[in-house]
């Protein structure tokens, strides 16, 4: 069975599905005593908070915020209210319930934004006080010391981020992309993922399989000898070469993380990241409601700088906009947001903003020495890259570079390239306007496969452009993170790959068996191949490595 690869690595298991939100109905048998179901239900309601408590103290990050709130929201006096209510009005207890949650999940959803989304953590309260009250498995992570790959429509990042790499080995969803916040999650947590397998609904509950999170491909019920040969592979992983990133003739190939927090920053050093070639700076400001100031920005930045010490560090400016709105830049409605103001663009309404971010970079770099570069994101024309340009060099900061995410930018490498010092391909906005195909929308995954040839085609011209100057090509978009994939983009002539600080080890692994030569083969492989199919077999081949 074949779906899309979304984190690397390989994983075998027993399958458990996501267990489903149990369902009420007014018509299940009445309760006899209502003093006696008030009761029940507010034991279940306290029994559900304290659940969501008890997670939330071993969670860290976004994940622990968004537990506690949740916790809070499963105490909250008028929902218990409501429910009472609704016993009392001759209601059944789960079915009371589900209503109360209804009705206040709709006056959330009435007040939109931030408050619309609270609505889902309330049903997943009221789905768990169901659960508790009919004594069935709750809805989500199914319980089990045994390890397994966990297989789901779809997942929410609030599953995603509470899982336990050690239990869950694997993820399998019919539903989601390549570049989609599950993939993004799991690549964090190290766990090996498929998503958009539509086949996969036919797997039953503990049927055995093998999960290629690096190639996407899932084999139901593997024999004995495969079963034992995946143990040794996932054995081989964990005890992978470290040190600096080289193919195994010795050509240097930097292994850099792709950060939005000084967590990620710390983990990168772990893993032995040499340096950062991707600071999302949107994600320290995604819950602001006003901007940050220069000062402020200047201790973020300085915090992440100070953690990476001498390693060098790409910044990208604000990348607001589209998929990651920042409240405080009151942006119009637009029709089409992934089409629309966004990124560098947002420097036509509020330069200030940019200038603010260039100046806090510059300090923060100033008072680190840590060795800082700049880059603009969704830059498609020369004017906007001698735009940003002139106004890094401004501020003071002397490496300057830009993102290729737009075909347009792709094409006019050779021009782009005048001036800047680099280049970023983000392949997954790439792709999306590539191929003209949503990187939010899991029905149009296939064109989000990175082993698509166009992609490695339209990568091979910025390559080819960016020769005619002194122009470094680095990848920091999720495909970089494929370790076959990398050795493709090795072979194309890309010089540095970023990714998520999990991704590293297996990225080094695979540079570190094979030659340059063996990658360059690779890479014309896959621009001679017709299809995307084809591209991963035949690089394969040419990496000697097994069909
Ligand atoms: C990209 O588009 O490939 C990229 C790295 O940026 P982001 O995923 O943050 O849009
Ligand atoms: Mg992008």
């Amino acid at each position: 069975m074949r779906g899309v690869a979304a984190a690397p690595g390989v994983a075998v298991g027993p399958v458990k599905w996501l267990a489903s939100a149990p369902v009420t109905s007014p018509d299940d048998a009445p309760g006899s005593d209502v003093d006696a179901e008030i009761s029940l239900a507010e034991t279940a309601f306290e029994t559900v908070a304290a659940r969501y408590s008890a997670l939330a103290l071993d969670a860290t990050g976004p994940a622990a915020d968004i537990l506690f709130m949740t916790s809070a929201l499963a105490a909250d006096p008028a929902l218990l209210d409501q429910v009472r209510a609704g016993i009392r009005a001759g209601g059944l207890t789960a079915h009371a319930v589900t209503e109360a949650v209804a009705h206040f999940a709709e006056q959330l959803n009435a007040l939109g934004g931030m408050m619309a989304e609270r609505a889902s953590d309330l049903r997943d309260v009221g789905q768990r006080v169901v659960a508790e009250l009919l004594g069935v498995d709750p809805p989500g992570i199914p319980d089990s010391a045994v390890p397994f790959v966990l297989a789901a429509q779809d997942l929410a990042p609030a599953d995603t981020a509470t899982l336990n790499p050690e239990i869950v080995v694997g993820l399998l969803t019919v539903a989601g992309g390549p570049t989609s916040h599950t993939a993004i999650l799991a690549k964090a947590l190290g766990i090996p993922a498929v998503v958009a397998c539509p086949g996969a609904v036919a797997i039953a509950e503990d049927t055995e399989v093998v999960l290629d999170g690096t190639g996407g491909a899932v084999e139901i019920a593997p024999t004995a000898e495969r079963r034992a040969e995946v143990e040794a592979l996932r054995a081989r992983q964990a005890d992978a070469p470290t040190g600096p990133g080289r193919t195994a003739d010795g050509h240097a190939v930097p292994l850099l993380a792709n950060v939005g927090s000084a967590a990620d920053a710390q983990l990168a050093v772990e893993l032995g990241a040499e340096g950062v070639g991707l600071f999302r700076t949107e994600f320290l400001f995604l819950d602001r409601k006003s901007s940050p100031t220069v000062d402020e920005q200047t201790a973020q930045y300085t915090e992440i700088f100070r953690i990476m010490g001498e390693r060098p560090v790409t910044v990208r400016t604000l990348d607001a906009g589209s998929d990651k709105p920042l409240p405080f830049l009151n942006l119009p409605e637009e029709e089409n947001p992934a089409l629309g103001v966004r990124g560098l663009r947002l420097s036509s309404v509020d330069e200030g903003a940019l200038l603010d971010q260039l100046s806090a970079i510059e300090a923060a770099a100033k008072a680190t020495g840590t060795p800082v570069k700049v880059m603009a994101p969704m830059v498609a024309t020369v004017e906007e890259a001698n735009y940003f340009a002139t106004r890094a060099r401004e501020a003071g900061l002397e490496t300057r570079g830009v993102m290729v995410e737009i075909p347009a930018a792709a094409i006019r490498a050779g021009q782009l390239g005048a001036e800047v010092d680099f280049f970023s391909i983000g392949t997954n906005d790439l792709s999306q306007h590539l191929f003209g195909a949503d990187r939010m929308s899991s029905s149009l995954a296939a064109l989000h496969n990175p082993w698509q040839p166009a992609l490695a085609a339209t990568i091979a011209f910025v390559v080819d452009g960016a020769s005619t100057h002194d122009v470094k090509v680095g990848v920091c978009g999720e495909s970089a993170s494929n370790p076959d994939f990398a050795c493709v983009l090795v072979g194309l002539g890309v010089e540095t790959l970023s990714m998520a600080p999990r991704s590293i080890a297996g990225v080094r692994a695979a540079l570190a068996e094979v030659t340059l030569e063996q990658c360059r083969a690779a890479a014309a492989a896959v621009l001679a191949a017709r299809t995307a199919e084809d591209a991963v077999v035949a690089a394969r081949r040419a990496l000697g490595r097994a069909s």
